[in-house]
């Protein structure tokens, strides 16, 4: 099968998942669902990668509610639909590639730099908020605050 949906990514990168494999679950997006993958790749994921010019990993993208409840995800999470993925850059930080987003104009609806691991990149199911976010743990608990 050929999943290509732009010159760097590829659906079945957004439905691979250590926590499904684990369970022997398969991840299966409805056509909605891959729209959406297909739109977070071709307005956003592709873009980037194109101007920054480094491999980006897939860590987490599209999750059915019984993924996203294992891995601890939030009940409204953008992961459900298809419309975020998580993403390392080799050779970035976290925190460089969140900036280097935020100082450009992508349709994003919301970038969270999550904990020092990853970046969460979402689009917007309407109006794209262009939200920037920076999430850390304290005493157990997610916190967010603004990414300045
Ligand atoms: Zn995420």
């Amino acid at each position: 099968v050929n999943d290509q949906i732009t010159a760097h990514f590829f659906e079945h990168e957004f439905c691979e998942s250590e926590v499904a494999a684990r369970l022997g679950r398969p991840i299966i997006p409805d056509s909605a669902q891959s729209a959406n993958i297909a739109r977070l790749c071709l307005t956003v994921l592709e873009p980037i990668r194109m101007q920054l010019g480094r491999p980006m990993i897939i860590t987490s993208g599209y999750r059915p509610p019984w993924l996203n409840a294992a891995v601890g995800g939030a009940d409204d999470s953008a992961h459900l639909d298809g419309r975020a993925a998580d993403v390392k850059v080799v050779g970035m930080t976290p925190a460089t590639f969140a900036r280097w987003i935020q100082m450009r104009k992508f349709p994003v609806d919301q970038v969270i730099e999550e904990f020092g691991q990853w970046v969460h990149i979402a689009i917007a199911d309407g109006r794209p908020r262009g939200e920037f976010l920076v999430a850390s743990m304290a005493g157990g608990r997610k916190s967010y605050s603004p990414m300045v």
